[in-house]
C-alpha cells in the first residue's frame, strides 16, 4: 500500500458508495433514520475530492488516512461520522509517516481502526452494527498475513469475510445506536453500517487487485 494506491481507495469507496447510495438509504429507512447512504456518499466524495486535488504535506499512507479521517469526522454527521472518522484517522496513526507499508503493519493498523471504533461505540459484536462486518474482516485480513498469503489476498479474504457476516446480521437484533429503539423489529433487516462496511472492503480488495 502506497500513497497512490491509499488516493484509489478512497476514490473507490466513494465510487461504490454512490452505486449503492439507494440500498443503503432503504436500509437505514427500515431499522433508522435514512440518512446514512447520503452522508457517507457526501463524506468519501469530499475526501476523495480533496486528495486528488493535489498533493499534500502529509503526503503519507499514514498521512492520507489521517486526513480523510477529518474529513469524514467533519462532513457525515450521525453516529457513522464520528467512528468511521475515527476509524480512519486512528488508521493513518498507527501507519505514521511512511511513505509505503505492507500488509503486516496493515494488518496492525485495521485492528487499530477497530479498536477505537469499539471504544467510541462500546459495540461487541453481535450488536448489530459495523464492528459486525469490521471485526470479522480484520481477523481474516491479518489469518491470511500470518499464512502468508500476502496483501491481495488477505484485502479479499477481509471482504469475503465482511460481506458473509453482513448476512448474518440479518438474524440479529440491534443493541446499539438508532436502530436499538427498534428492539426485536430489527430481526430479518442487514444492518446498514455493516453494509457500508463491506463496500469499504471489497473497494480495498478491488485496488489492490
Ligand atoms: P444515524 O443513526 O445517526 O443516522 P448513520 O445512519 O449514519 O447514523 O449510521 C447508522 C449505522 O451506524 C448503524 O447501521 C450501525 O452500523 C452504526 N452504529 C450506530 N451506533 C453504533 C455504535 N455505538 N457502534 C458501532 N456502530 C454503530
Ligand atoms: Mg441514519
Ligand atoms: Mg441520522
Amino acid at each position: 500500500m502506497n500513497v497512490a494506491l491509499v488516493r484509489c481507495w478512497i476514490t473507490g469507496i466513494s465510487v461504490t458508495l454512490e452505486e449503492h447510495r439507494d440500498r443503503l438509504t432503504e436500509l437505514d429507512s427500515v431499522i433508522g433514520d435514512g440518512d446514512h447512504g447520503v452522508n457517507l456518499v457526501r463524506g468519501f466524495t469530499r475526501a476523495a475530492l480533496e486528495l486528488g486535488a493535489a498533493p499534500r504535506s502529509d503526503e503519507t499512507v499514514g498521512g492520507l488516512l489521517d486526513f480523510t479521517g477529518g474529513v469524514l469526522i467533519s462532513t457525515v454527521g450521525g453516529a457513522a461520522g464520528p467512528l468511521y472518522g475515527s476509524a480512519f484517522r486512528a488508521m493513518g496513526t498507527a501507519l505514521g509517516d511512511t511513505a509505503e507499508t505492507d500488509e503486516a503493519r496493515f494488518a496492525e493498523a485495521l485492528q487499530a481502526g477497530l479498536d477505537v471504533l469499539q471504544e467510541l461505540g462500546a459495540a461487541d459484536p453481535g450488536d448489530k452494527t459495523m464492528v459486525d462486518a469490521y471485526a470479522p474482516a480484520v481477523a481474516a485480513f491479518r489469518d491470511t498475513v500470518l499464512a502468508h498469503g500476502g496483501f491481495l489476498a488477505a484485502a479479499r479474504a477481509a471482504a469475503e469475510a465482511a460481506e458473509t457476516a453482513l448476512d448474518t446480521t440479518i438474524t440479529l437484533r440491534a443493541r446499539k445506536g438508532r436502530a436499538s429503539y427498534l428492539g426485536l423489529r430489527t430481526i430479518g433487516h442487514q444492518d446498514p453500517g455493516a453494509a457500508s462496511t463491506t463496500l469499504v472492503f471489497r473497494a480495498l480488495a478491488d485496488t489492490i487487485g
